[in-house]
């Protein structure tokens, strides 16, 4: 997982007990809520990946997102995977995917024997550039490709532009895969996050914007897809007393206990995103004065607010975001960069990809700041201080 947060650690901030200890990006947010549906869960004697809680959960899930079904796995990557083959794609297509986004975007292109071809960002949201992407897709069919997909990733909880996009993919023929790990609980005009490709993947993975430990889901509105990929993530064992496979399948169902601590986070979804929406706000205050330092997608009042993001422009602030991020490590609160973009990655090394600067200026000017919902008043209260205490420190006489 990309923000390996102490489940200790977050418990005992859950809990209110730990002000002095490392604060952390987005520790699990999980209280007694939680640990009466696993309880329950348990004692139902349903532990295994089959269960009531399990079919609830993707009914309520399918619910919140506004789609016909769900289909409940053990990971976002295993829902992106099941996704991208749902919508056939298939090995030697490519398929297109943001520059700015978590490896698992494009693991789950690969794991098919598809090639994801990377497309540059707006720099105001750090979602992908439409117009750019438009362009690619145009200049992949010029080539003779065949493009199996799209998947625009709704970056730190903010959706892409699909007002835009949804059109573009329309005429084009091309399905559109909505990469949602980030941005359950948000929207776009008033349409909730998830719901706007044939298919879109969640993650509740421990640092998500809620957490089953691990888990994802696909949500789509395609029921013979949605019907299609349980069928694959549980072994693609026919319906027969023995165990009858014709094709093959992948073990990626998520466990009827971890269903059930997914259904209490669910219930609480709308309080923790307050939480994290009042935190985002206070940094933005905390920043407005400085001039060069904005908060990534600001002023997008659908975001689910998952991770909060500065931008730092030295030139203007007169220092950089690596300043702040020592500043609040001495003091054991704990940053991190902005996605580092898949085509600066080793791993794909000459892959194509068309790109403006943007991802790369997000990823050497951005800071991921502590945005966790579970975080208590002290700790937050020490990360403004620590922050308050740097700005005057270090913008007082460059500005003055
Ligand atoms: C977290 C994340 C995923 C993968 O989810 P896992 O549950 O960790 O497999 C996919 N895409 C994006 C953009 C993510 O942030």
């Amino acid at each position: 997982m990309p923000v390996p947060d102490g489940l200790v650690d977050a418990a005992d901030s859950a809990l209110g007990q730990d002000p002095s200890g490392t604060v952390h990006l987005s520790p699990p947010d999980i209280g007694p809520l939680e640990e009466s549906y696993l309880v329950a869960a348990l004692r139902s004697g349903w532990v295994a990946p089959v269960g009531p809680d399990l079919q609830a959960f993707e009914h309520d899930v399918a619910e919140r997102v506004g789609t016909e079904g769900a289909v409940a796995v053990n990971s976002g990557t295993a829902a992106l995977h099941l996704a991208l083959l749902g919508v056939g794609v298939g090995p030697g297509d490519v398929v297109i995917v943001p520059t700015l986004t978590f490896v698992a975007t494009a693991n789950a292109v690969r794991y098919i024997g598809a090639r994801p071809v990377f497309v540059d960002c707006d720099p105001r949201t750090g979602n992908v550039d439409v117009g750019l992407a438009a362009d690619l897709l145009r200049r992949l069919r010029a080539q003779g490709e065949r493009v199996g997909a799209i998947v625009p990733v709704d970056m730190f909880g903010s959706c892409a532009d699909y007002r835009s996009l949804v059109p573009i993919c329309a005429d084009a023929e091309v399905p559109l895969v909505e990469d949602a790990a980030e941005a359950l609980g948000a929207g776009h005009g008033g349409q909730p996050a998830g719901s706007f490709g044939r298919v879109g993947a969640l993650s509740f993975n421990g640092n998500k914007i809620m957490t089953t430990s691990g888990g994802g889901m696909l949500v789509s509105d395609d029921t013979a897809l949605l019907a299609r990929a349980r069928h694959l993530a549980t072994q693609a064992r026919e319906p027969a007393r023995h165990y009858e496979h014709r094709e093959m399948g992948y073990n990626y169902r998520l466990s009827n206990l971890l269903a059930a601590l997914g259904r209490a986070q669910l219930v609480r979804l709308d309080g923790m995103i307050a939480r994290r929406r009042q935190l985002r706000d206070h940094y933005a205050k905390l920043f407005a004065p400085v001039p060069g330092v904005g908060v990534l997608g600001v002023e997008d009042d659908e975001s689910n607010c998952w991770l909060t993001v500065v931008t730092v422009e030295h030139e203007q602030c007169g220092w950089r975001a690596d300043d702040l991020a020592a500043h609040l490590a001495e003091r054991d609160i704990e940053t991190r960069p902005v996605w580092k973009p898949m085509h600066l990655q080793p791993m794909n090394a000459g892959a194509q990809s068309l790109l403006t600067g943007a991802a790369e200026h997000l990823f050497t000017h951005g800071l991921t700041l502590p945005s966790g919902s579970a975080l208590t008043e002290p700790q937050i209260t020490r990360v403004f201080a620590a922050i308050d205490e740097f700005l005057r420190v270090r913008t007082g006489p460059s500005t003055a």
